[in-house]
């Protein structure tokens, strides 16, 4: 993980976020019914601090990070930009903010205009987006390019690039721009193994020193080593939120999204009641009364005091947190 100095002060602050689609409603059979995707998503992201959202597709976490940039509404909660409330601005209200946050796209090749030169697409975003003089914004370009490796491939068209290469150009458009807050899609996504990290650098290494990121991956190995907190999502929540080097994954659902062994991940049933992971669960048979099957569990503090915070939202794990403080309540009470 690359060390970045970090402050308290909220660059992102999702609050209760949610968002459904209406499914249905086009013929008399298939009545219209809304489903969720985010369903009360808390999110803070400080200055300085790179935070993971994990989880396999359909479990919210590109959803959340599209509604957290305005390229999505909420349907319900609160979205907060440093400090200013985002969600339900006009475009014309959110433009001369907009480019302080900013995305990676997951489809780099997309991303690009296969017209444009590495150097034609930084010099335009700098010019059209950043509203740099053309001199300053070709000099700003190339120095981008440089430290990102592709100044030698200025005249590339994006056929021509590697993927990898692409990618390092949808990252210079954005970290030219001096960002607040870059939210990434995959970024890495369709590269080799040994791609991967290289990228990573290259995005986490040329962050603005007080920005703040927010990768969204299925590679669990890319939030262990590059990110300083890691929220796992199943099903539209965030089911455990964690300090990969100060704990190990609780929740019976991170514990096999973060095992390389695990083999078919179960996916958690998005409509159920109680626990969306009880269908599956290895756990829920400890837990009595069936309350995993009637309740659904809300996130609660599972570490000790002075640790990092790590929250998971399971009633197993909330257990056996609790039961782990007896012995001591216990001890202190037969000394007594
Ligand atoms: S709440 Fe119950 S079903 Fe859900 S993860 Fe925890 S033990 Fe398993």
């Amino acid at each position: 993980m690359i060390e970045r100095p970090r402050t308290d002060k909220l660059v992102v602050d999702l609050r209760d976020l949610r968002k459904t689609f209406t499914l249905g409603g086009a013929f008399p059979w298939s009545p219209r019914r809304e489903v969720y995707a985010v369903a009360g998503v808390n999110l803070q992201v400080r200055e300085g601090e790179v935070v993971a959202l994990v989880g396999q597709s359909g479990s919210g976490k590109t959803t959340v990070s599209r509604v957290m940039l305005g390229l999505e509404e909420p349907s319900g909660g609160e979205v907060w930009l440093d400090g200013a409330r985002w969600d339900g601005l006009s475009e014309r209200a959110r433009r001369p903010s907009r480019v302080r946050f900013q995305y990676v796209p997951q489809d780099a090749m997309g991303a690009l205009d296969p017209q444009q030169s590495a150097l034609e697409h930084v010099v335009e975003t700098l010019t059209v987006l950043g509203g740099h003089p053309p001199n300053e914004a070709h000099d700003r370009a190339m120095a981008m390019l440089e430290r990102l490796g592709l100044a030698g491939r200025r005249d590339a068209l994006p056929r021509e690039m590697s993927g990898g290469e692409q990618r390092r150009v949808t990252l210079a458009r954005v970290l030219a721009l001096e960002p607040r807050l870059v939210v990434a899609d995959e970024p890495t996504s369709g590269l080799d193994p040994d791609r991967r990290g290289s990228v990573l650098e290259d995005l986490i290494g040329n962050l603005p020193p007080k920005a703040a990121c927010v990768l969204v991956t299925h590679d669990m190995s890319e939030a262990r080593d590059w990110c300083h907190r890691v929220l796992a999502m199943l099903a539209g929540r965030v089911i455990e939120e964690i300090d990969l080097h100060a704990a190990s994954p609780q929740h019976p659902y991170a514990r096999v999204l973060f095992d390389p062994w695990s083999g078919p991940i179960p996916k958690g049933q998005l409509q159920a009641e109680g626990c969306p992971f009880h269908g599956d669960c290895p756990d829920a048979s400890g837990v009595p009364g069936g309350r995993c099957r009637a309740e659904r569990p809300e996130l609660s503090l599972v570490s000790a005091a002075g640790a990092a915070p790590h929250w998971v939202a399971c009633h197993a794990a909330a257990r056996a947190a609790a039961s782990a403080l007896l012995p001591e309540a216990d001890g202190a009470g037969g000394a007594a």
